[in-house]
């Protein structure tokens, strides 16, 4: 059973972004880039089910400049198999890597795409939906547990107050949520094997996709400051504060 694993290079999570002055975006020169965490959480989900016999092989598919690489030997560092580089220079917008990861779909005919719930720059949350609609696949989001018995899979979903677990057939769309498991570490030996890894790249035109934005961004901007706080000297202040300034209570 092959699994596709999509994952995406973003500023790592802990760096603490700006905006670009002009308010065109965000400033990623210098900056420290990462695999998008709930995709390292996709690979290791996809290397527990190899490592307990389910899949056979994993593939980790990169959208974007050419320094993707290292994300994807990254996810081969942890367990991939291989990686497919789709190389561009343009903006992708989520509807333009789905329909990249579609054409994927239709060449490697996988039996699951696990991608992460969403990517931490951007937040859209949209590829893996409509991945699962472009190439009409059943899919399960935000998946905290998943089990694959056969050519079913039954994931659990962490829904507002409780767990919701739906059963649906391979191939299909699964995308992670934080707590689905822990990602391993990265080993020096895993990092040498994964260079040796086969890692293929592709355009967007070799796969038959217009990637060209359909969304334009008119402005970024900084959240606003925080006012500094005060001491107030006693409860009944707080609570007259509270009550008649701030106006929370
Ligand atoms: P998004 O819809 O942008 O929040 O991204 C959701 C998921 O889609 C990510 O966690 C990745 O698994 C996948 N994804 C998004 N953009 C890319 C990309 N450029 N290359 C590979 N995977 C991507």
């Amino acid at each position: 059973m092959k699994v596709l694993v999509p994952v995406k290079r973003v500023v790592d999570f802990n760096v603490k972004v700006r905006v670009k002055s002009d308010g065109t975006g965000v400033d990623i020169a210098n900056v420290k880039m990462s695999m998008n965490p709930f995709d390292e959480i996709a690979v290791e989900e996809a290397v527990r089910l190899k490592e307990k016999g389910v899949v056979t092989e994993i593939i980790a598919v990169s959208c974007g400049e050419a320094k993707c690489q290292e994300t994807l030997r990254t996810a081969m560092a942890i367990g991939a198999d291989r990686g497919i580089l789709v190389e561009t220079t343009e903006e992708l917008q989520p509807l333009a890597v789905a329909k990249l990861l579609k054409a994927l779909v239709d060449k490697e005919q996988p039996s699951l795409v696990i991608l992460g719930k969403q990517a931490i720059d951007d937040d859209a949350n949209q590829t893996g939906q409509m991945l699962a609609a472009l190439a009409d696949l059943p899919q399960a989001t935000f998946a905290s547990k998943v089990e694959i018995a056969g050519d079913k899979a039954t994931v659990t979903r962490e829904v507002d107050g409780g767990l919701e677990t739906i059963a649906l057939s391979l191939p299909a769309v699964i995308t992670t949520d934080l707590r689905l498991n822990e990602p391993r570490y990265v080993t020096l030996p895993n990092i040498m094997k994964a260079k040796k890894k086969q890692l293929d790249t592709v355009s967007p035109a070799d796969l038959g996709v217009d990637v060209a934005p359909r969304l334009k961004t008119l402005k970024v901007s900084e959240p606003p400051k925080r006012g500094a706080g005060i001491k107030v000297p006693d409860v009944a202040t707080l609570v007259d504060k509270l009550k008649n300034e701030a106006k929370v209570i």
